[in-house]
């Protein structure tokens, strides 16, 4: 999507992410793990599928992964000045960092009105590697939201990678990332992610069906994008276009799970899905971006069968 060229890009809550968290005081106690001093969490990323295949790099990969977490969060309210340099939509237009700034903003504002009960989260861009609530992380993992420190992860240099996936590259292919891990904020705010997070795999798993929620989330703010407002209460971003909406699609096909499967040159194995198939992926952004309506994305309540649309 295209920022309005004056919209100001103040408030954005996204700061720089680095290695140097504070570390946790000793004896961090294992929730249930049985192991002293890891913490197994879960994490919420963008794709499965394994990712070191496509990247070159060690990455970790599944619907979930442990971390040991050995760090607290590297909160170091930094914030404000992170991104200073970003100061219009002029910039968001221009500039990848820029854009993500943009997009928080937008897309928090679209939730502060859509659900009464929201509770703002902060975005962390960071390169190669950065410390997080859920244990330390580098960019292998993809973009994710820790719902430890509700606080969503992304090194841009991920947009690269989803070009070779088969996205097209416009700006809202890199915003529906953004938006799709908001979904997963929402999900945590609402008891889905304590309900069904962290299960089995599978196609019409709740695995897929959280993930397939997030999308639609995604088009639910997607749909109503063009209505969201900058700190000033003036409109941050200009009417959307088919050809945008078509970007975004391209995006949710090609994080799909049968894509990536057959991008790393595995067999096409539903047994093995995390995130849900391109089809399903693309139907339930488009659910979502028809109806403008968060609460057509009850992906729970439907038959395996139905989430293909
Ligand atoms: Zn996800």
């Amino acid at each position: 999507m295209t920022f309005r060229e004056n919209a100001n890009l103040k408030n954005s809550q996204v700061r720089r992410g680095g290695s140097g968290g504070r570390r946790a005081g000793g004896g961090t106690v294992a929730a249930g793990s049985g192991l002293l001093g890891v913490v197994v969490t879960v994490i919420y990323i963008l794709m499965g599928g394994n990712i070191s295949d496509l990247s070159g790099g060690g990455g970790t990969t599944g619907a979930s992964t442990n971390y040991n977490s050995e760090y607290v969060s590297a909160a170091d309210s930094a914030g404000e000045d992170d991104f200073a340099e970003c100061r219009t939509g002029a910039d968001a237009n221009a500039n990848v960092d820029c854009r993500m700034v943009g997009t928080v903003i937008s897309v928090q504002d679209y939730w502060e009105r859509a659900f009464s009960d929201y509770e703002p989260a902060e975005t962390v861009i960071f390169t190669g590697a950065t410390s997080t609530g859920c244990g330390d992380a580098t960019s292998a993992v993809g973009p994710f939201y820790c719902p430890i420190d509700s606080t969503i992860y992304l090194d841009t240099a991920f947009f690269e990678q989803l070009e070779q996936l088969g996205s097209d590259g416009g700006s809202l292919s890199q915003m529906y990332v953004v938006a799709h891990e908001y979904g997963h904020h929402i999900q945590n705010l609402t008891g889905v992610l304590s309900r069904y997070g962290g299960g089995s795999q599978g196609d019409g798993s709740n695995a897929v069906r959280v993930e397939l929620q997030a999308d639609c989330f995604a088009g639910a703010w997607v749909g109503n994008a063009a209505t969201t407002q900058d700190i000033d209460g003036n409109t941050l971003l200009e009417p959307i276009t088919q050809r945008q909406v078509e970007s975004a699609l391209s995006a949710a096909e090609a994080v799909g799970d049968d894509s990536i499967q057959s991008q790393s040159g595995s067999r096409i194995n539903p047994d093995l899905w995390t995130h849900g198939s391109a089809a399903q992926r693309e139907h339930w952004f488009t659910v979502g971006y028809e109806s403008g309506n968060p609460n057509t994305c009850d992906t729970f309540s439907v038959s395996a069968d139905q989430l293909d649309g």
